[in-house]
């Protein structure tokens, strides 16, 4: 046989080039879309249309880079195409592209799957090709190499895995890294496609001789800047679309980890507003406004069971009132920092002590309540505070001391000591001051007595408030008289409180309540300047005297009550040996350090300072030394028994030997019989004080008085 010869072919490189270039093109717009579809099938919105939209395009972009390589196919006569079978092609080439992005959309891919996949891809691509060749009508027909052809088509096998494994890989990527690796994994795809393309007109051997039937068919260099054209746009226009869909989901995403942020945050913050609204900061416990919504809470679930109403409750309310007694000494003298670590040390045991069932709260200060709800809530509260009390009986240790603390319990159930519940907490904390008045450590429960106390006590806070600007208050004096020859050593100011309704209120109703509510202050304020004033007065029209105010330990925790003092004196041009400043005994001891500094601070300045009531307190008498005080006040118990009890005279004695050792002055109050008088004055007392010598009496009697007592000494001495 003889050798065929065969026409000479070549290819057009404008041709070639702009095949590459689609090539290109349509590789990189096949990456970006896989990860389009990719995410579109993660969240299946609108997943078919990018599919199929994304198949159209990556089809219409292979099948151009085919049909424009094979427009620039040159065999040295003219060539056409029959549109049927380039048609065919297109129809293989969208295939193909449609396989690709499937692949692309799929969770994992296995190597079976990826097999199966390529090797689809490789034949709808073989097919684009072979097809687009078939559109050609030559005769005699192509004689095909067959090496090339099977290059060709393990080209295409290759180029269709490569498209899979980058596509895979790039769906970890993001960002610009991804754009990084799109790139040149774009120019491997196209190099792949373009040279399956190459490979398989390698491929084709015309013979001589041949003559092309389809030359009327689709041809020429306008067709092929047409659909290089078409081409471009087409993928150009899908990519737009998907980097503005990235751009979208990007967006979308930040969106919504910001969402999340923000409700986290939310989130946070409401926690945050609900525990600062309903937790004490300090022990963590309920605080007062969870307190009440527990209580109405557990008062309506009572009432529901017809309990108020019957009052044969199944289940009760008891609420437990305790304070602590003697906690603000200790915060006052060893600072707020110990005394909120006692606070939460004291927390600790009371919640050791109630049951899980029970709710334990802090009010604020030293006072946290308990609530029961139990059949037996009484009982049970009984229980519950003596068992309180026994916990708070051992010392609490806290910066290298330990503190000594007991408390108060008031106990106050409904529906039987309250029927609505809404004056449930006001009766415990009626029934707990009770428990202090007997001397505290102890649990109390509520009376009905003990009711009309806290109204009164209530009403009479408010009225207190303003008594000091209505001019309600006033000083009553008291003489004190030198104990050898009754002439007059100086007064005591005592408060009244001309009430508008009651008449005139005993400091010893009011002193408490205004110590109590915090009032102490301004009224402790009113009295220095009154005391001084009158002083002033009587400096001028009477004789200079000495004027005694008593001081409130309240008041002794104010740091400016020297200078307060110190001010008054000098407003009213009176000295400071003439106001003396009288400090019961237990407040005196109570003093620590830093109102040791207001004692020194009041001592220096010259004022003298009394210790009153002494003996009512549990004082040791070698406490005496450390005080700055010149002057001791034995409380009026002793004078009392003074007369017939040889014990008394023996204990007065010796106090007034250990005052007298210390150069004190010795005071006796409340000396009203002569028996007494002649007792003291035998003993050595000083100074005498008492209804004897004259009751307390208002500033404007005084100058009447003091001439009767001239009269009463000049008629004496006759
Ligand atoms: P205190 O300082 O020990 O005052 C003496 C109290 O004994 C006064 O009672 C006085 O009226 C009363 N008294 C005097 N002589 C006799 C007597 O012979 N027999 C009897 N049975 N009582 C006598 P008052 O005025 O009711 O004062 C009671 C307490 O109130 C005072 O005790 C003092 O601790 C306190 N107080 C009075 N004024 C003030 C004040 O301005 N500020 C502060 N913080 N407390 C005051
Ligand atoms: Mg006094
Ligand atoms: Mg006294």
């Amino acid at each position: 046989m003889l050798p065929i010869d065969y026409l000479e072919t070549s290819h057009d490189p404008l041709f070639v080039g702009a095949s590459l270039v689609v090539a290109f093109f349509a590789s990189y717009v096949t990456l970006e879309l896989c990860g389009r579809v990719r995410s579109a099938a993660v969240k299946p919105r609108r997943w078919w249309l990018w599919w199929a939209g994304g198949s159209l395009t990556l089809g219409s972009g292979i099948w151009a880079m085919h049909f424009i390589g094979m427009l620039g196919f040159d065999v040295g006569l003219p060539l056409g195409y029959r549109a049927a079978p380039t048609l065919l092609s297109w129809i293989a080439a969208v295939t193909a592209a449609a396989i690709a992005l499937g692949i692309a959309s799929r969770d994992r891919l296995t190597g079976w799957g990826m097999l199966g996949g390529s090797g689809s891809m490789a034949l709808a691509i073989c097919a684009t090709h072979y097809l687009g060749m078939a559109a050609l009508d030559l005769a005699p027909g192509i004689v095909w190499r067959l090496p090339w052809v099977v290059a060709s088509a393990l080209i295409a096998w290759g180029a269709s895995a490569a498209s899979l494994v980058l596509q895979l890989l790039l769906r970890r990527t993001r960002g610009k890294l991804r754009i990084l690796i799109q790139l040149p994994a774009a120019v491997v795809m196209g190099a792949t496609i373009a040279g399956m393309h190459y490979s398989a007109m390698a491929a084709v051997q015309l013979p001589l001789g041949t003559i092309c039937r389809s030359v009327d068919g689709l041809s020429g260099y306008t067709l092929a800047v047409t659909v290089f054209t078409v081409s471009l746009m087409i993928l150009g226009g899908a990519l737009m679309l998907s980097v503005r869909d990235a751009l979208a989901r990007d967006r979308e995403a930040e969106l919504s980890r910001s969402l999340k942020r923000a409700n986290l945050e939310l989130l946070e913050a409401n926690v945050t507003l609900h525990r600062q609204a309903f937790e004490d900061p300090l022990t963590g416990l309920p605080n007062r406004a969870l307190l009440s919504d527990r209580m109405q809470h557990a008062v309506a679930r009572i009432e529901r069971q017809g309990g108020a109403v019957s009052g044969l409750a199944t289940e009760r309310l008891a609420v437990l009132f305790v304070d602590l007694d003697g906690f603000k000494p200790i915060n006052d003298s060893f600072g707020h920092e110990v005394g909120d670590d006692v606070l939460r040390q004291v927390a600790e045991r009371l919640k050791g002590a109630v049951r899980d069932s029970d709710t334990l709260a802090r009010l604020g200060g030293d006072e946290f309540v308990a609530l029961i709800e139990a059949i037996d809530a009484e009982s049970a509260a009984v229980v519950l505070g003596q068992r309180i009390i026994d916990a708070l009986s051992r010392p609490i240790r806290v910066a290298d001391l330990d503190v000594s603390l007991s408390c108060s319990i008031g106990v106050a159930v409904y529906p039987d000591h309250d029927h609505n519940g809404q004056r449930l907490l006001a009766c415990a904390d009626a029934a707990m001051y009770a428990a202090k008045r007997t001397g505290g450590g102890t649990c109390v429960t509520y009376d009905p007595s003990m009711s009309g106390d806290t109204t009164e006590q209530i009403q009479l806070q408010h009225a207190l408030r303003h008594a000091v600007e209505r001019g309600e208050l006033m000083l009553y004096y008291q003489p004190k008289v030198t104990a050898s020859d009754g002439r007059v050593h100086g007064f005591e100011a005592l408060l009244r409180w001309q009430h508008p309704e009651r008449g005139i209120i005993s400091p010893a109703v009011f002193v408490p309540l205004a110590e109590r509510f915090g009032i102490i202050g301004s009224i402790g304020n009113w009295v220095i300047d009154e005391a001084c004033a009158q002083l002033a007065r009587w400096d001028k029209q009477v004789m200079p005297c000495r004027v005694a105010i008593n001081l409130s330990p309240h008041q002794l925790r104010s740091p400016d009550l020297p200078m307060r003092i110190r001010n008054a004196l000098n407003r009213h041009n009176v000295l400071p040996a003439q106001l003396v400043c009288e400090i019961t005994e237990t407040a005196m001891m109570e003093n620590i350090q830093s109102e040791r500094n207001v004692l020194d601070q009041i001592a220096a300045m010259g004022v003298c300072l009394s210790i009153d009531d002494f003996g009512s307190g549990y004082s040791s008498l070698a406490h005496l030394r450390n005080i700055p005080a010149r002057q001791l006040k034995v409380d009026r118990s002793f004078v009392t028994d003074l007369a017939d009890n040889a014990d008394a005279q023996a204990v007065l004695d010796a106090v007034m030997r250990l005052a007298h050792a210390l150069h004190m002055e010795v005071v006796a109050e409340g000396v009203e019989t002569e028996g007494q008088r002649s007792v003291l004055v035998r003993l050595g007392c000083d100074i005498l004080q008492g209804y004897m010598i004259s009751h307390p009496m208002p500033a404007e009697a005084v100058p009447q008085w003091l001439q009767a007592l001239q009269a009463y000494s000049v008629a004496a001495a006759k």
